[in-house]
């Protein structure tokens, strides 16, 4: 697929996006490095999280799972923060992101994949339940609705980017965050 049909590109025109891109799935670019940022535990969410490195799965389990995919849409969002350390700007951000993701996921996956199975990937830990059932023993309640971040599959954002012909930096006192959806 080379172009969004005409309907996904309204409905996340509707949804306010304006900046999304279509990649081949053999344009991802899978780095140990990224995956490895994870066990860094800079966001605290390491190990807490069936969708976050340990318990997402194997990073050569997760390749090969991106890889069964033929396409991916990739959607960036850009938020206004008060500045570079405005880290509470940035998580509000990261929240609202994932919510309006899922959102366009909603809508714009049955444009794509006709019924197919798709993956959903975007920013940060899982947030679906207020408490992670993970390491508990018990399952993830929610395995279809359960959203992996690209870092824990071990995507280059970057290069993720520049393949969709988007931005990564987009502008002074702003955040960017990237969803990819696979179909
Ligand atoms: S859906 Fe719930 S249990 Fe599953 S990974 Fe997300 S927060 Fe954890």
């Amino acid at each position: 697929m080379t172009r969004l049909p005409p309907e996904a590109r309204a409905a996340l025109e509707a949804l306010g996006i304006s900046r999304y891109g279509l990649v081949a799935v053999g344009e991802l670019v899978f780095e140990a490095a990224f995956r490895e940022a994870c066990a860094s535990n800079q966001c605290g969410r390491y190990g807490t999280n069936w969708a976050c490195p340990p318990g997402v799965g194997a990073p050569d389990a997760l390749a090969a799972r991106a890889r069964g995919f033929r396409c991916g849409l990739v959607l960036q969002t850009v938020w206004p923060i008060e500045d570079a350390f405005d880290f509470e700007g940035m998580l509000a951000a990261g929240e609202r992101h994932n919510a309006l993701f899922r959102k366009a996921v909603g809508q714009v996956a049955p444009l794509l994949a006709a019924g197919g199975a798709t993956l959903a990937l975007s920013a940060g830990a899982c947030g679906v339940c207020p408490s992670c059932t993970y390491p508990e023993g018990a399952p993830c309640r929610f395995p279809e609705r359960a959203l992996a971040s690209l870092e824990a599959y071990g995507i280059d954002v970057a290069r993720l980017l520049e393949a969709a012909g988007l931005a990564y930096r987009n502008g002074a006192d702003t955040v960017s965050y990237v969803g990819l959806l696979l179909f």
